[in-house]
């Protein structure tokens, strides 16, 4: 367990009542592995162990897939109107609503994020469970005529277990995305969250339990990705995953679920490029520019993490980039001007380290580059900035997560848009100029899922949220998310006359 007085020392502040054990919570249960593994849970401010959590094999996740199979083929929840189904979710939502402090200190304290940015994504997962509470009472699906022939219409139906991968980077808030569309539309569900931060997850049962959802109809699987991770994309009974994480990751577990031809919803990395036009309004795309690679410590996947700048005002923005990233402040995850924590894990901060290293060699380094001053130990990073970096360079191919943007001059729209497209990723791009037809000229050609213009990250839960290339497969949001977690039956009814081929008369 912790050791207080080292967190003390740093003026790091634990919460209050946490956990003595993390379990698995199956058919309406908490309980421990099967076989007793555990693995340790780290506090990213002091790197030591503060909870031991329930490494899942697959023999926890069979327990697990077995309960929601059961929910699923004998339970009310698939067969509910959906009005009832929404009741559920609005209880749902308000619950996590009324815990929102808690569950940001929680989450805070167990992935390193600023608490500010943490009550944000509390209230955005109430609120992605809202939506699809909305959505799904407001769903109207086709009927088509035939004039005097047919009537056909869709049966949209609930496709059985879900299996739901989620990373470690706003853990609570990523879950209750895919969560919301699974329940809302009658499926039942097997959550495995990342095993750096599995604290937030465990709320979802007490959560789900208060605001009537029938039992069975969501399971926890804790563990790492290797073992439980794997065993869910494997299992038989459960048709489809929808999955966030790492590209490599995504990968692998679409070559995994290739012999079941599963359905597959994958978010995956990003590079995002945030490109400056000469004509744009420059202070607010600076302030843009910083938020949108240092919130949420860095550790978003569309972040902003290569700034292209057109080169007239290519010296001013560096200059002035460069002194407001010095000025972001770094601090202890709880405390409230916080604005970058600590980065989730050491194994995630050492990667982000030799990033910056590497980075040194690779562009002119202009702020930070290293751990901030009076952080002497926990996954404190001070916000860096590296400009004149090539398009060759890996700090500008290789997704880092971390609170770290290159910058890189261009001359003309053309250079711009083949130094945007030119990664393996297409998440998101950011678009800053007063001219409106080289913004939508360029919002049209950049290589990417979703394109703000003038703008910060801005939600809209309406719009598609995915990936092109290397960033994704297929897109949820809105009812793109509906029709993932549904099957689209076509029922065709005559009306007319028999049309009967007649063979072998
Ligand atoms: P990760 O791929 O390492 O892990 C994600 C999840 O997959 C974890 O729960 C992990 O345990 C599990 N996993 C790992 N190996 C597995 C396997 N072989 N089979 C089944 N499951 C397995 O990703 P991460 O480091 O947790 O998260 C960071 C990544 O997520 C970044 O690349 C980021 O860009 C991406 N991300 C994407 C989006 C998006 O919407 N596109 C959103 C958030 C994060």
């Amino acid at each position: 367990m912790t050791d207080t007085t080292a967190a003390a020392a740093t003026g790091h502040r634990l919460p209050a009542d946490l956990p003595e054990r993390i379990q698995h919570y199956i058919d309406g249960e908490f309980v421990d592995s099967l076989d007793g593994e555990t693995f340790d849970v780290l506090d990213p401010v002091t790197n030591e162990t503060y909870v031991q959590a329930a490494a899942g094999q697959s023999a926890d996740v069979d327990a697990a897939v077995a309960a929601a199979r059961r929910a699923f083929t004998d339970g009310p929840w698939p067969h509910l109107l959906p009005r009832e189904r929404s009741r559920v979710l609005h209880r749902i939502a308000d619950l996590v609503e009324s815990r929102d402090q808690r569950l940001a200190e929680l989450e805070s304290f167990d992935s390193g994020l600023p608490i500010t940015q943490a009550l944000g994504q509390a209230r955005r997962a109430a609120e992605n469970f809202r939506f699809f509470a909305d959505l799904i009472v407001a769903q109207s699906d086709d009927t088509f005529k035939v004039p005097g022939r047919q009537i056909n219409y869709v049966n949209r139906k609930p496709i059985g277990v879900a299996g739901l991968i989620t990373p470690w980077n706003t853990p609570f808030m990523l879950e209750s995305w895919k969560l919301g569309p699974a329940l809302a539309t009658g499926n039942t569900v097997v959550l495995k969250p990342a095993e750096f931060t599995p604290l937030s997850a465990s709320l979802w049962a007490g959560i789900f339990e208060e605001a009537g959802l029938p039992q069975g109809v969501f399971n926890l699987v804790n563990g790492f990705g290797e073992q439980a991770g794997d065993a869910l994309v494997k299992h038989p009974d459960v048709p489809l995953i929808s999955f966030t994480g790492e590209s490599r990751t995504g990968q692998l577990i679409f070559a995994n679920a290739a012999p079941h031809l599963k359905g597959l919803s994958m978010e995956l990395g990003g590079k995002s490029p945030a490109v400056v036009f000469a004509d744009a309004d420059l202070e607010a795309a600076i302030n843009a520019t910083i938020f949108g690679v240092f919130s949420l410590n860095g550790e978003r996947c569309t972040a902003g993490s290569r700034i292209l700048v057109q080169r007239e005002i290519y010296d001013e923005f560096v200059e002035r980039y460069a002194a407001q990233a010095q000025r972001v402040r770094v601090g202890y995850p709880h405390q409230e001007s916080t604005e970058v924590g600590a980065l989730v894990h050491p194994e995630h901060y050492d990667k982000v380290m030799s990033y910056v290293e590497l980075g040194k060699t690779e562009g002119r380094l202009v702020a930070g580059g290293g751990r901030p001053e009076g952080f002497e130990t926990g996954n404190f990073v001070a916000p860096t900035v590296f400009a004149d970096v090539p398009p060759e360079a890996r700090v500008f191919q290789e997704e880092i997560f971390g609170p770290v943007v290159t910058i890189t001059p261009f001359d003309t729209d053309g250079e711009a848009l083949a130094l945007a497209n030119n990664t393996a990723y297409g998440l998101a791009a950011y678009i800053w100029t007063s001219d409106l037809k080289r913004a939508h000229n360029f919002s049209q050609a950049v290589e990417a899922g979703m394109v703000w213009l003038n703008s910060n990250n801005v939600r809209d839960l309406r719009t598609p949220f995915g990936g092109v290339k290397a960033s994704g497969l297929g897109h949820e949001g809105g009812y793109r998310s509906i029709d993932f977690y549904t099957d689209q039956q076509a029922v065709h009814i005559n009306l007319g006359e028999v049309h009967n081929p007649v063979f072998g008369q």
